[in-house]
């Protein structure tokens, strides 16, 4: 037995409860907030704690409730041929108990079905700030070093932690422009912490540079950290990131953070660049003791717009998304990408056997994620995952810069859930094309920004696909000029 028959366990538990009418009925009465040591907790997120060890000290009613769900829990679980063993230990963590909740919350509040509609995003990514320290030719966010005027000032922030929490959104990562360089960074970063989301950041890596910045991280519970690095050359990294000596800075702070025993992972985003640089970046990371690496795949927004001859053409694409596949059975790295694709071509590879859910999950035995598949497989934008913008517009994801609505006119939850645009990103009936006829589809669903970088439609083709080479040499000779676009985009990403 081994912690992913843990989460064997709670998937299968999820489709016994979500097809179950009374399981649901149950867990909406669970649902209902009750005051525990001054603090306002759904009974089941205390029940899922004192199940999993880490809540003990409970008045008499609570307690009784909370020792009935474990009995059940542990039913379910010997039912399921689980040891519960690996089930605590998952449900000890406080952003998996979030997971869960948000999962139980949904379903309680729109039912089962395909699309299934999620109550919140499981994460967002938070462009922070413009302000940065390197000026990188392929930066989606055009930050320039300055600080926009307009950014939210701290107590919007909070607030936004605040409204992030009470919807039980799971992670939120920092991202910028250069969010380590922002005076605003630590408050945030420990707020997220001290409320049980997981509290993540991307980074350059220069200010990780500093052992004192990586301890003070790792002391206010940052618990993943994610490095751009572009190239195993110094030389070439410092030539695409426009800074000379950047390479040696970012290099220091990734071993930094490894000695510090943070989650740590290179990020690299491929382009023509550094195609042929795949397996030298897949060696540093192993020499430098990462445990993961996360190709991002090209998408020309912002600066990026500018250089979107770097683009792989799909069979290039292809090709990496193969060589990364084989790579991964032999390395002792979690290697992933960006590239919706890639969960299409894991299958493929292994006739079945592995799968890759998500941008943030390795190929895995498909058994065990099968459930997940079907509500979280391929691009996540606006479907389980969103973007926040320094001023706090909500777009789908970072590298679709179509605003949807601004957290300082409305609630977060409101856009989430009522904007007209995540809601037809969540049913991907709604796309056109090829990517509409594909029979992997829901594990995919293409790159929907790079659809709406090439085609000015998030909802078209990804180019970046084999399957959709023809589109991709007849009409993506480059990007949608501005009067093509769908949708209007950010002042600053135009
Ligand atoms: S055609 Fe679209 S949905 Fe199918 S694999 Fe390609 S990008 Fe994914
Ligand atoms: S649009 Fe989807 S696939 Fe593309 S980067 Fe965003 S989440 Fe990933």
């Amino acid at each position: 037995m081994t912690r992913e028959h843990g989460l064997t366990g709670i998937l299968a538990l999820f489709r016994l409860c979500l097809s179950n009418p009374v399981s649901r009925y149950i867990i909406k009465a669970l649902l209902k907030e009750v005051e525990i040591q001054g603090e306002k907790r759904p009974l089941l997120d205390i029940a899922l704690a004192y199940f999993a060890g880490v809540l003990r000290d409970l008045p008499p009613a609570a307690r009784f409730v909370s020792e009935l769900f474990s009995a059940w829990m542990e039913l379910s679980l010997a039912l399921l041929k689980t040891d519960d063993k690996f089930a605590r230990e998952l449900l000890a963590d406080p952003p998996t108990r979030r997971g869960v909740l948000l999962v139980f919350k949904s379903i309680a509040a729109n039912g089962l079905g395909k699309p299934m509609i999620f109550e919140a995003p499981f994460f967002i990514v938070w462009n922070f700030t413009n302000m940065c320290n390197l000026r990188c030719a392929h930066c989606y966010q055009r930050a320039d070093g300055k600080l926009l005027e307009r950014e939210l000032k701290l107590p919007e922030k909070l607030k936004l932690v605040e409204e992030l929490d009470k919807m039980f959104v799971c992670g939120v990562a920092l991202s910028g422009g250069e969010p380590t360089i922002h005076p605003d960074f630590f408050t945030i970063m420990s707020e997220i912490a001290r409320r049980g989301m997981y509290p993540a950041v991307a980074t350059n890596g220069i200010a990780l540079a500093d052992p004192h910045f990586v301890r003070k991280m790792k002391k206010i519970g940052i618990r993943y950290v994610e490095i751009s690095l572009d190239h195993s050359k110094p030389e070439v990294h410092d030539k695409f990131r426009g800074v000379i000596g950047a390479w040696e800075k970012t290099v220091r702070g990734i071993q930094n953070c490894v000695k510090e025993g943070l989650f740590t992972a290179i990020a690299t985003t491929v382009t023509k660049l550094n195609l042929d640089d795949v397996e030298n970046m897949l060696d540093l990371a192993e020499d430098l003791g990462v445990r993961r690496i996360v190709f991002f795949n090209f998408i020309p927004v912002g600066r990026g717009r500018d250089n979107y001859k770097l683009d792989l053409t799909p069979e290039e694409r292809e090709e990496f998304m193969k060589l990364i596949c084989r790579e991964s059975r032999r390395r002792k790295i979690e290697i992933v990408t960006t590239a919706p694709q890639y969960g299409r071509v894991v299958l493929q590879e292994t006739q079945g056997e592995l799968a890759a859910p998500t941008h943030f999950t390795p190929a895995l035995k498909l058994g065990i994620y099968k459930a997940a598949i079907e509500f979280i497989g391929g691009c996540g934008a606006g479907r389980v995952y969103c973007a926040v913008e320094p001023d706090g517009t909500v777009t789908p994801c970072v590298f679709m810069p179509i605003p949807r609505g601004n957290i300082r006119s409305e609630s977060f939850y409101k856009i989430w859930r009522e904007d007209e645009l995540m809601n037809k990103l969540r049913d991907r009936r709604n796309l056109i094309g090829i990517c509409n006829r594909c029979k992997y589809r829901d594990i995919c669903g293409g790159c929907r920004a790079r659809a709406f970088a090439y085609f000015g439609d998030p909802l078209a083709d990804d180019p970046g696909c084999i399957y959709c080479r023809r589109e991709f040499y007849t009409l993506c000779s480059r990007p949608a000029e501005p009067e093509k676009r769908k949708y209007a985009v950010l002042t600053w990403k135009v």
